[in-house]
């Protein structure tokens, strides 16, 4: 039998349409959510992110600006951007595209957000805060999962759950949300990077893999126990000539052999990546509210 498909797509707009009557009270009140997304540099993946960030914000109601700065711009300059960012008051949450050019240092430009704009959640202060089980501004894509778990009943109480990447946007903050003593965590968590030795044994241990490393087909059937959940946060450019744009999307996992054998899979696209913009949006609301809660 094969695995029930997780729609990404169906949840994030159940996501995003429950925030609907939350934009209108803001709106009642004379806030409008406010959302700027900078981009530097020309990687056509990062541009082709932050356009459905804005084309969602759109959707919703949500007051967005795309700015972008060539390559060579320089980190002193995207600083003072930052902070001018931070006094604009049309704008209650910021982003910065990541990969930033290698001249750049990230953290430097994190350190910066004004910790109540990080709706990326990725400034030092939020990442503790998320340890410590007390995260308001939660890192988009772990929470997309955990939301994912949370509406097919997926309780990680108790289970074996083995994240693959221990990157800080995706890895660690996804482990650190299964482990928490709340509703959706409880989970024994295991991670696994590309200095793991025997991977395959590891993730055969697993009732829950999240798969978040960058490279088709890391993930194959024989990795995984029967009735696994498989959650696949690859996003992977395919060269395929037959495809008008010369590539195909495709997630860490191979779908087709672990749709066989597990108990749910996310496809890609249309599994977690739909799941990061709708809990962007959620924490641009969530921002624009604590901040004119004052
Ligand atoms: P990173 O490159 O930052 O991290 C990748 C991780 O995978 C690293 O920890 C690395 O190990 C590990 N790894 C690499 N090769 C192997 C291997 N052969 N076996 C085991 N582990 C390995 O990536 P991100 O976490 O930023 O992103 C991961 C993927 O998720 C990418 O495809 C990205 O595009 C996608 N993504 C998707 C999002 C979405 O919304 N769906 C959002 C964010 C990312 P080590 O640390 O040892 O190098």
């Amino acid at each position: 039998m094969g695995a029930e498909i997780i729609d990404g797509r169906k949840v994030a707009t159940e996501v995003k349409d429950a925030l609907i009557s939350r934009i209108e009270i803001l709106r009642a009140r004379g806030v409008t959510p406010g959302l700027a997304a900078v981009l530097v540099g020309d990687d056509p993946a990062s541009a082709t992110y932050v356009r459905g960030k804005a084309k969602a914000c759109d959707k919703l109601g949500i007051y967005s600006e795309v700015i972008t700065r060539p390559a060579g711009f320089q980190q002193s300059e995207l600083i003072e951007l930052v902070r001018q960012l931070n006094r604009n008051e049309k704008i209650h949450g910021i982003l910065v595209q990541s990969p930033l050019p290698p001249h750049m240092d990230e953290l430097a430009v994190t350190l910066t957000i004004d910790l109540a704009k990080d709706v990326d959640g990725f400034h030092p202060h939020n990442v503790g805060m998320l340890l410590i089980g007390r995260g308001e501004l939660i890192p988009c894509t772990p929470h997309g999962i955990i939301k994912l778990l949370e509406y097919y009943h997926l309780d990680p109480s108790g289970k074996e759950v083995v994240v693959v990447g221990r990157s800080n946007i995706v890895g660690k903050p996804v482990a650190a949300l299964l482990v928490q003593k709340s509703p959706i965590g409880n989970a024994t968590v295991t991670i696994a990077h590309s200095r793991s030795a025997d991977l395959p044994s590891i993730t055969k241990r697993a009732d829950i893999v999240i798969a978040a490393v960058g490279r088709a087909n890391t993930i194959t059937a024989d990795m995984i126990k029967e009735g696994a959940v498989v959650i696949d946060v690859g996003i992977n450019r395919i060269e395929d000539a037959t495809r008008k744009r010369g590539y195909r999307l495709a997630g860490d996992v191979d779908y087709d052999g672990c749709a066989l054998k597990a108990s749910y899979i996310t496809p890609v696209p249309g599994g977690v990546g739909p799941m990061t913009i709708a809990m962007l949006m959620a924490n641009t609301v969530k921002a624009a509210e604590l901040i004119s809660a004052g």
